[in-house]
């Protein structure tokens, strides 16, 4: 597992890749200037890590494009310590990007050859999030709840009830919501029983799916 002053250089260039699609968030664009995303894929594909492109990764999933890891956890607003749960664990790529921010990080996935490859591997370069859940996100993580933050990294159907109900007030969900495409969208939960909805543009994800496998 290398990291050489040329991953570093390319980490360098595809941070102001973001920079000029318009991420601004300092602390975001260094986390990306920082981990080594050559890591998080078959090393065989190594010259793909830092384009800014989706790329496969085990069990048919994919790591998601490093523009859209960037805009959700900008989006996000984290600050430092917010209890943030993640659904889509994947690749791990995004659950460094909450860590470098200082998140405490609850992550789900369902796929288990991918929950047991990452949950070692993140740990391995010097990432731990509070936990990594073998299940189903669809149920968020109730016994952990209520969250600051709730991040969704697979395209959702519908908007799990559950995760709304997870929410603190003045918490936040972002959930790519759709079938072909998704809306990336935003809830704010104003108390108990409203939240403020805002759709923030179209993305592309890998289906969120029901059940463990
Ligand atoms: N953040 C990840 C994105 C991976 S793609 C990365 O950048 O690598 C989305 C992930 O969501 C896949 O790993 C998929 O297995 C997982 N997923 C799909 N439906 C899920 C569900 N209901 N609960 C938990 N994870 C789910």
């Amino acid at each position: 597992m290398r990291d050489t002053s040329k991953h570093q250089g390319l980490r360098r260039k595809l941070a102001d890749v973001l920079e000029r699609k318009g991420i601004t968030d300092r602390n975001v664009l260094n986390a990306v200037r920082k981990i080594p995303r050559h890591l998080f894929i078959d090393s065989s594909f190594e010259a793909h890590a830092y384009q800014d492109k989706a790329f496969p990764i085990a069990a048919n999933q994919t790591i998601s494009q490093p523009y859209t890891v960037a805009f959700q956890s900008q989006t996000l607003e984290i600050k430092k310590g917010d209890r943030v749960l993640e659904i889509g664990t994947g690749s791990g790529y995004q659950t460094a990007v909450l860590l470098e921010l200082d998140a405490e990080v609850y992550t789900i996935e369902r796929q288990q050859e991918l929950f047991k490859k990452t949950s070692l591997f993140l740990p391995k370069i010097g990432y731990k999030p509070k936990r990594f859940i073998f299940g189903d996100g669809y149920k968020g993580l109730e016994e952990k709840a209520p969250f600051d933050k709730i991040i969704v990294t697979a395209g959702a159907p519908y908007v799990p009830k559950p995760l709304l109900a997870q929410l603190k007030v003045g918490g936040m969900l972002l959930i790519p919501v759709g079938d072909e495409t998704q809306i990336m969208t935003q809830f704010i939960r104003k108390s108990a029983t409203e939240f403020d909805k805002k759709e923030l543009g179209d993305f592309a994800f890998v289906p969120m799916l029901e059940d463990k496998q």
